[in-house]
């Protein structure tokens, strides 16, 4: 680390997001500095090595589209692996006890009436989500939509029953809030902005056609060309903006700079102490943007064994029991592996478990869905997103409900010379890796064109 304590830029959070903005900057010519408060760089992307595969997995984000552009572009320039999804087979639905098969973008044991329904509940989705302007404050329907929850919504356009159970779990699958505690508004925004849940949950072109065995690969291979100006275990304590530049107080010592990119979801960001404080709208706003829940295992066998049964590894269920299963092998694969993710109130029921419990019930699951042999892995590790200090929850900080409405102008507005970052903060892809790479992107964007 240089021992000059000026910087242009000082950046809080290596995560994708901060490291992105800290890259653009300095290709621009700008000095930078960033701190980030765990030994590792890549935030909300985490991958160990597992020895019984023999490589890199993920207990973080992992899955791209190829219509995300700037990821892909990290994924070539850092060579990160990038596996297509196994989708030949069948996937499994589950349901209390019981298990239904059918084909990938249907929701398995589905009766005639439940599928006409369900599709009726999209096409209302769809609509919805359709009239959410750019700002969504300023929607037709912003006043009542964000005067309810999402879960109160979908009360209003399907009755009780496994397609209610599917549509509710669509705030957990996607950026693990509880469909009772994020605002309508808010999801259909963030929804809107990643091209809508079919988009998203495609295996084809869509969200999970494709995904990364080592997604951390990215945030290293920034880190290695952002070089020393990177200060890891270095967490940003307080900041003194008084005079109009600032200097951010870390673990590592006090740096000086007429920008601060907070990269950082707000949670953590109420954690920091601003001298003077912050002004009462933005605090407002970072106490009603919390996070939600996420919890991924990753699960190696000898073999697939799932796929001698025509089943392709996917695994959804409509009673909040599970959010989904995938197999990450390539059409080859010898070793079979599994991840699990259990988000929103699926991760509820698992979270609190000890280490123990939670794998017997993750096995459980898969073996309901999978058979017999998913008790026998050789390898399993997972990651509970909540539990971890400087994350605080996972996979993306939401809005609940009379946010937006209120407050919702403030999001992306400087103070002074502290600047906003971070997945949540993008117009594009919200909740997301592209997302963090483009919220990175426009807040460097500003920063350049004010120099
Ligand atoms: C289990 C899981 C599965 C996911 N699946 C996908 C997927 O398949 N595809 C996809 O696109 N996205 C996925 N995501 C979401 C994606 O990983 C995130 O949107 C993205 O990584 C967020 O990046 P970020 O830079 O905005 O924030 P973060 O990754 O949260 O980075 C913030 C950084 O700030 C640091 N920090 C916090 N406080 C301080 C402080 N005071 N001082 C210094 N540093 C601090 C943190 O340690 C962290 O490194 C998933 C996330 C999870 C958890």
């Amino acid at each position: 680390m240089h021992k000059n304590k000026d910087r242009d830029v000082v950046v809080v959070g290596a995560g994708l997001s901060g490291l992105y903005a800290a890259l653009l900057l300095k290709e621009a010519g700008l000095s930078v500095a960033v701190f980030e408060a765990r030994n590792r760089v890549g935030g909300l992307t985490f991958s160990p090595n597992s020895a019984a595969y023999g490589g890199r997995v993920d207990l973080g984000g992992q899955w791209v589209s190829p219509k995300q552009r700037r990821i892909n572009a990290l994924i070539d320039r850092y060579s990160a692996p990038l596996v297509k999804q196994f989708v030949t087979g069948q996937r499994v639905c589950l349901h209390g006890k019981d298990t239904f098969v059918g084909a990938m973008g249907t929701v398995p044991g589905l009766n005639d009436e439940e599928q006409a329904d369900y599709k009726n509940a999209y096409g209302l989705l769809y609509e919805a989500m359709d009239r959410i302007a750019p700002n969504p404050w300023e929607s037709d329907d912003a006043a009542k939509l964000d005067s309810m929850t999402y879960a109160t919504w979908v009360n209003t356009i399907c009755q009780p029953g496994r397609v209610h159970g599917a549509m509710t779990r669509i705030p957990g699958a996607y950026y693990g809030a509880l469909a009772e505690e994020i605002s309508a508004l808010e999801l259909l925004q963030k929804l809107k902005s990643c091209g809508g849940p079919v988009f998203m949950s495609d295996t084809d072109t869509g969200g999970q056609s494709a995904h990364m065995m080592g997604s951390q690969i990215v945030s290293e291979g920034m880190a290695r060309d952002l070089g020393d100006d990177i200060v890891l275990s270095a967490p940003a304590r307080a900041v003194d903006w008084s005079n109009g530049e600032a200097t951010v107080f870390t673990d590592a010592g006090a740096w000086r700079s007429r920008n601060v990119v907070f990269a950082t979801s707000p949670t953590m960001i109420s954690q920091i102490r601003f001298t003077p404080h912050l002004p009462s709208k933005r605090r407002l706003l970072h106490q009603r943007f919390p996070n939600g829940r996420n919890t991924k295992a990753v699960i190696v066998y000898e073999r697939p064994f799932w796929r001698d049964r025509n089943l392709n590894g996917n695994v959804i269920a409509t009673d909040g029991s599970l959010t989904a299963a995938y197999d990450l092998g390539d059409e080859q694969a010898g070793k079979g592996i599994l991840i699990t993710l259990f988000t929103g109130v699926a991760a509820y029921r698992v979270d609190n478990l000890a280490p123990d419990r939670r794998k017997a019930r993750v096995l459980e699951l898969l073996t309901q869905a999978l058979g017999a042999e998913a008790q026998n892995p050789i390898e399993y590790m997972d990651q509970v997103w909540a539990d971890e200090e400087w994350s605080g929850g996972a996979s993306s900080p939401f809005l609940v409900p009379g946010a937006l409405t209120t407050i919702g102008g403030e999001l992306r507005e400087p103070v002074g010379p502290l600047h906003w970052a971070g997945t949540h903060m993008s117009r594009e892809y919200r909740g997301y890796m592209e997302g963090a790479l483009a919220a990175g992107e426009a807040a460097a964007t500003r920063i350049a064109a004010g120099h």
